[in-house]
Formats: structure tokens, sequence, C-alpha cells
């Protein structure tokens, strides 16, 4: 599902994983301008030999990228660092202009024109609030979503059809975040003085609930999924998933070619709900090798309860958002309440502000967000090479990767912006593994 801001949006981000993992042609064609060359052989220094040495074969795998190739994907991946800071600043001057030129005490009594029903009240105002924030930050959207995304190679659609899923997109905004704007505000009313841990228990609620029916019923609204049927494809994966004690009879093939050219697969839902995708970037460019090596680390994050470890984790950043947003309102409402006309926390005028208050408190732990994500797909790089035994493949993935991702940051740099290893440490991982299981590749030799 793309993903936008909005207040559901931006609180979904918390429990959203995603894992993308990349790949290599075993077709002939040359590489498109901003696609990485596929690495079909293993390069000489990455072959199993006696003399075997992980940081030379990983200088070998990174050695394949042209400098141009690079210096496109660095200058992608480094813009997107900016992005961060300009989607706060603008969602901020967004939120500010609401407030200071009443436009959200205008939709509230709008709102309260049309009923005095407090939960219509809330969805009223969430309808309007939602329509006249999109407009506003239309110009960024669409800049980062579609003119940037066309400049780097990486969007597939023509602006009619990427409207028509902004629109979708918009609708179900409209419909998730209603329902959670209306939930939200009923407890603010209700538990005047403990609003902040309910509040926080609702949204984790909504939140998991969110998850468990997204593969089912939201992917769909933007693309076709449908079950893997490839013996060559599914028997090796099959079998590696039996092996794993893992209950799956399907993979499942999600059509991402209609958006973007990115190679990448995830883990989605949880319960009955959950199942392993891979997209058909990876399937059409991606060797056996290369599959099998992306769906060791996909179920990595199935066997290692990654979902529930996220769900957890999600629950203890909401808690302190919550307990921060406390704070911070009635420290805010003193001060200017009066002049934005708010007449309190239970007020829908109120909503521009727990946005301003919500990014600032997103993008202060913006790091450790990160690093909980990073530290979670490397877990699921250790499974997945000793699951698929393919660190040849799992180098040949995170070149693949490496179209709309940094290869070789600096420590303090993946540290602050990745949200996965970097492609260098991946390989680096992939290749210590191959050198200590020398004895696996010897006989191929
Ligand atoms: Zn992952």
């Amino acid at each position: 599902m793309p993903s936008r801001t909005s207040l559901a949006t931006a609180l979904f981000c918390l429990i959203c994983f995603c894992a993308a993992l990349g790949t290599t042609p075993a077709l002939a064609q040359p590489p498109a301008d901003n696609q990485m060359p596929s690495v079909i052989q293993v390069p000489a220094e990455a072959q199993a030999s006696s003399h075997f040495d992980a940081t030379a074969a990983t200088n070998a795998y990174l050695a394949q990228i042209p400098p141009s190739k690079t210096a496109r994907s660095d200058a992608y991946f480094e813009g997107g660092y900016w992005l961060i800071l300009w989607d706060f600043l603008y969602g901020a001057v967004v939120a500010l202009l609401l407030l200071n030129l009443r436009w959200s005490a205008r939709m509230r009594d709008l709102a309260e024109r049309v009923t005095r029903f407090k939960p219509v009240h809330t969805f009223v105002y969430w309808l309007q609030y939602l329509v006249l924030t999109s407009v506003l930050i239309f110009p960024l959207t669409v800049y980062e979503d579609y003119f940037r995304e066309h400049k780097y190679g990486l969007a597939t659609q023509t602006f009619g059809p990427w409207m028509g899923d902004q629109m979708k997109l918009l609708a179900v905004n409209l419909v998730l975040g209603g329902v959670l704007a209306m939930l939200l505000f009923g407890v603010v009313r209700r538990l005047p003085k403990t609003w902040w841990i309910w509040g926080a228990v609702v949204t984790i609620l909504f939140l998991i609930f969110t998850s468990l029916i997204e593969p089912v019923y939201l992917v769909p609204i933007f693309n076709k999924v449908t079950r893997l049927d490839d013996p060559k494809i599914i028997d090796p994966i099959l079998s590696m998933a039996r092996a794993n004690g893992i209950p799956a009879k399907d993979v499942y093939e999600i059509d991402a070619s209609r958006q973007t050219t990115r190679m990448s697969a995830n883990v989605s839902g949880f319960a009955n709900t959950m199942r392993i995708t891979l997209n058909d970037n990876l399937l059409r460019r991606g060797s056996p090798e290369e599959i099998q090596a992306v769906m060791g680390h996909e179920m990595g994050h199935y066997v290692m309860n990654h979902i529930y470890k996220i769900i957890t984790f999600g629950l203890i950043v909401t808690v302190l958002a919550f307990a921060y947003l406390r704070w911070a309102l009635d420290w805010t409402l003193q001060r200017w309440g009066e002049k934005w006309q708010i007449r309190g926390v239970g007020d829908t005028a109120v909503l521009p502000l727990v946005v301003l208050l919500a990014l600032v408190f997103i993008f202060a732990i913006t790091p450790v967000m990160k690093t909980f994500g990073r530290t979670l797909e490397y877990e699921a790089d250790m499974y997945g090479l000793n699951t698929s035994r393919q660190p040849d493949g799992e180098a040949q993935a995170d070149i693949h990767l490496g179209e709309y991702r940094k290869m070789s940051p600096g420590p303090i740099e993946e540290w602050i912006f990745f949200d996965h290893p970097s492609g260098r440490n991946r390989i680096y991982a992939a290749m210590r593994w191959k050198a200590e299981n020398l004895k696996l590749f010897t006989a191929q030799q």
C-alpha cells in the first residue's frame, strides 16, 4: 500500500515493516539506465577457495556496480534524508496555518451546524480536515511520489493511474482515519483525566486490527495479489518452509510493477492473515538463488515472531507518545488555545495541533525507529542465510536493492537513516557466512 502522511498513516508507520530484497536476471538483457547490473557469475574473489576472504569477496561484488549507477542511487537515497526534513517542516507549516488562520475552528463550527451528535460531528470534521490537508500537501506529494520517482526511473505509472491510486488512498484514509478519530475523541470526552492511557490502548488495538485486515482487504484495493503456482519457484520455497516448521501452503505474488520497478518481498498481516508475498519485479528479474535468499529472509521475520515484537515495541512508543501529547497539549492550549479558538482537548478543532505535536515526536524518534527496524532486518538476514544457504543469492539481491538504496553509507548515516542494514554490510554478512561454510560450496568447484 503506498504511504502518504495523514494522522492515521503517520501512526500506522509505527507498525509497518516491510522487507525489501532484490534480485538478478538470468535473462541476458542489458539493464535499463536506473537498474543495477545482474551478477550472473559469482566474481572470482567470491568463489569458494582455500584463500577465500570475506572482505575481498564483498569488495569484488561491490566492484560490479558501475560508478554512474552508484552516484544515481546515492543521490536518490540521500535526497530521501532531506525529504524527512521537508515533510516534517511542510506538515508543520500546514498545521500552523490551520490553527492560526482559525480554519480548524471554522471546520469545527461547520461540523457542529451539520450535527451535534458527537461521533458524526467528529467524522464531518475529519472529512473536511482530510480533504483540505490533502490539497495543501499535494504539491509535495506529487513531487515526492510522482516526479521524483519518475526522474530516477523507479515509477511505472502515468499521471492518470497514479492520481487514481491517490484517490483510493484518500478514501481509505477517510474511512480508517475517521473511525480512529471518532474512537479517540470519544475516549477523550468520556475519560478527561486518563484519556492518554486509554487513547494509547485504543490506538494500538486499532493498529493491530488494521494490520490484520491489510493483506486481505487493503492491499487488493491497489494491487492484484495472486497465488504463486510455478513449481520451479514454489517447490524450493515450500521445501524450505517445511524444513523450518512453517505451516505455509501458499506463497503470494503482487503486481507491484503496476506502480514501481523496485523489487521487494514482505511478510504482512498476522495470525490467520499472515502471509509471505513476493513482488513480480523480483520474480521476473531474480535468479532462483536470489529468490530463495529473499524467501529465507522473509521466513526469518515469521519464525522469529517479528510481528509480535513490532506490536510490543509499538505499544511502548504509543504510550510514550500519548504521555507526551497530554503534557504538550496542556502546555500549548494554555498559551494559544484561546487565540486558535480551541475549547480543549476534546474539541475536534484541536486535531491540527495534535498532528503538529505528533510530527515533532515522530521526527525526533526517527533514528530510534530506523534502528529498531534495522535490528530486526539483520536478524532476518542471519536466519535467511542459515535457511537458504545462498550467500551469493543474497549478495546479488543486495546489489539489485541498491537501485534505490545507498550501498556504502558511513556508520552514523546508517544508524540514523537506514531501516535495513546497508548493502555493503549485508553482502559482508553473507560473505562472512560463506567463509564459515566453505565446505558447502567446494563440491561445486
Ligand atoms: Zn525484512
